[in-house]
């Protein structure tokens, strides 16, 4: 047996509870049947180190990083996670390093019971891609377009602690439950499920509030008004700069019409949700008192970020 599939069994292959896996790895391609009456909604995302998290990273932080991107993505879109695959660089780090890598995806798949049914494991620098599947009802997909003026913006959890967490990391403050904030990042996958037909809009805060809020405006053909006090409130650490235009907290954002107001109150998000703004006619993201443009989060093609 070659080295790539030795690895591959040892490390990859895990039981899991899903009787929804035909064919899984070991073959070609992987075989999933979907629930009757449900779409599919995928989503892939890549995590490169020295990009989008600090070289020499905790494997079991990478493990569950790039899992739990994708499942925020899934949350955004209302979706059930059901399945993943797993696409691997890395050097050769030692057993131990890709035994930690695993111990990380597959914790937290197993919580959100994701079956891993395939992917492809290669030497090169550090970089992982998953791409992630999951269901959702026929014709209930959560999507950035659907706010209307007059619906108020709601964000899950609270906002900046990653960004801090980052920082504390880089520069070893020490600030321990914001570093855990940025190295295990939730996806609000309960979140998501609850605000099908509740929502009429929602997206994944993965580059900060401002950027993403901005997503939601141009897709929807809006103006978002951000209110800075009411992001003061779920400010970690009270640093609403930071809520503000902070990267990688995964929390949801969401748009919800009066008529619904009271739906959302009765519904299980699995965490709080809190007011920040409303939509209103026009386009892009407004916050009062403050310049948005000095609030805009990472861009990968900003000539600013050029690794090069
Ligand atoms: P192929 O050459 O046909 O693409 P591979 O040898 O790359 O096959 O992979 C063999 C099997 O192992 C496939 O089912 C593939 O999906 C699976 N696989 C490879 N790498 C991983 C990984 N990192 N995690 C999970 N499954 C993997
Ligand atoms: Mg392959």
């Amino acid at each position: 047996m070659s080295g790539e599939r030795a690895l591959i069994e040892r490390y990859f292959l895990r039981r899991h509870a899903r009787d929804d896996v035909i064919l899984g790895i070991g073959d070609d391609g992987a075989v999933t049947r979907l629930r009757r009456g449900c779409e599919l909604v995928s989503a892939t995302d890549t995590v490169v180190e020295g990009v989008h998290f600090p070289r020499g990273l905790a494997p079991a932080a990478v493990g569950h990083r790039v899992l739990a991107v994708n499942l925020s993505d899934l949350a955004a879109m209302g979706a059930d996670p059901a399945w993943a695959l797993l696409a691997l660089a890395c050097e050769d780090g030692g057993a131990d390093w890709l035994q930690q890598f695993a111990d990380g995806f597959f914790a937290l798949a197993e919580r959100f019971g994701v079956g891993l049914v395939g992917g492809d494991l290669v030497r090169a620098p550090l970089a992982a891609t998953v791409t992630a599947l999951g269901q959702v009802p026929r014709g209930r997909a959560l999507q950035r377009a659907g706010a209307r003026a007059g619906d108020i913006v709601y964000v899950t959890g609270t906002l900046g602690g990653a960004a801090a967490g980052l920082s504390s990391l880089l520069d070893g403050t020490g600030v321990t439950a914001c570093e855990r904030r940025f190295l295990f990042p939730e996806p609000r996958v309960a979140a998501g499920v609850a605000l099908r037909g509740i929502a009429s809009a929602a997206i994944d805060l993965s580059d900060g509030l401002v950027t993403d809020a901005a997503r939601v405006a141009l897709a929807s053909g809006v103006r978002l008004e951000i209110d800075a006090a009411r992001v003061a409130a779920v400010a970690a650490g009270d640093d609403v700069i930071r809520a503000l235009r902070g990267g990688d907290d995964y929390e949801l954002l969401f748009t919800v019409s009066a008529a619904r107001e009271q739906m959302l109150r009765e519904a299980e998000l699995g965490c709080r949700a809190t007011a920040i703004g409303r939509v209103v006619d026009g386009a892009g993201v407004g916050v009062a008192g403050h310049d948005v443009e000095a609030l805009q989060g990472y861009d990968h093609f900003d000539p600013c970020n050029d690794p090069r």
